[in-house]
């Protein structure tokens, strides 16, 4: 019998992309860091025709970034990750829980970015033209928020995450971001991030600049192809790069995408605001919530209003 099954190409080789994060640490270089590929859970976030083809690799590019900065934080709660802008896009949002939830959405204006040109300048300038990025972990109501906020000053969500790195928390950080659709279609999104480690440099360098400036040189040669390629898994990506170095490679993190939202988190939401303002929502006699994140729709009818205000 002859087996006639082939593959043009060559994107049927069978290794899923995947959904984690992979961290490691270069003690020699004295660096962290952190791999994240984002395959299914970022195609369910800007996949479906929701967004125009600059906005969904923006807001995957933000998912791989969020993503990669959480998971460098110890926190149990919620860490946001949010970009605020002038220009056709308002705001890109990723939101990822400690447990490995990851949701987000992107708000633009199709009229304003049908009427942007590329001039050449970057995604974060046209799309998003002037405004800042926030990061915020919410650990629950006792607790206290922690918050970082940069201006978009760079051309890319990467430039502008380095700089804030780098000026507001003293932390050398090498970022390299890539997001695009695959040979069938899907999003994919990756994520690879150095730093610095806080502590004491590591000996055997005159130069106590020196295991710094070479784990950035390091970071800067991976590719965007690399990174999407399912077929090169991480533990050999990394070793590529640091293997003079020697590198430590610990468990992955798997993550998907989930909403935490809710009929009962829509409803303790409506309820807080003055019934006016609710009644003025009204359409065809219902009140209809759609969820920001997966476009889930809440209804509620007369008797479901009046229960909020009961
Ligand atoms: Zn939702």
């Amino acid at each position: 019998m002859t087996k006639i099954h082939q593959t043009e190409s060559g994107t049927d080789t069978g290794r899923e992309f995947g959904d984690f994060v992979q961290s490691f640490q270069v003690d020699a270089l004295g660096v962290r860091g952190r791999l994240v590929r984002l395959g299914d859970s970022v195609e369910e976030i800007t996949g479906g025709g929701r967004y125009p083809k600059d906005v969904a690799e923006l807001l995957a590019e933000t998912m791989a970034l969020g993503t990669a900065l959480a998971s460098g934080l110890k926190y149990d709660g919620v860490f946001t990750l949010q970009a605020q802008g002038n220009g056709p896009v308002k705001i890109l949002l990723a939101d990822l829980t400690s447990g490995g939830d990851i949701r987000g959405y992107a708000q633009f204006n199709a009229d304003v970015l049908a009427e942007t040109k590329d001039t050449g300048g970057g995604l974060v300038p046209r799309l998003l033209g002037g405004g800042h990025l926030a990061f915020t972990v919410d650990q629950g109501p006792e607790t206290d928020r922690y918050q970082g906020i940069t201006e978009l000053t760079g051309a890319t969500l990467a430039d502008c995450a380095q700089t804030y790195f780098r000026d507001s928390e003293q932390l050398e950080t090498a970022i390299v971001l890539t997001a695009r659709r695959a040979d069938d279609g899907a999003m994919r999104a990756a994520a690879f991030v150095v730093q610095k480690m806080p502590d004491a440099g590591p000996g055997g360098f005159d130069d106590p600049l020196e295991p710094w400036r070479e784990a950035a040189v390091l970071t800067s040669t991976v590719t965007a192809k690399e990174l999407l390629d399912a077929d090169l898994v991480p533990a050999d990506l990394l070793y590529q790069m640091f293997h003079e170095r020697g590198v430590r490679v610990f468990e992955s993190m798997p993550l998907r995408h989930a909403c935490r939202c809710s009929e009962d988190r829509v409803a303790t939401t409506l309820a807080s605001f003055p019934r006016t303002e609710i009644e003025a929502m009204r359409e065809d006699g219902v009140i209809t919530v759609t969820c920001e994140f997966c476009g889930n729709d809440y209804v509620f009818d007369n008797d479901a209003v009046e229960r909020l205000f009961a």
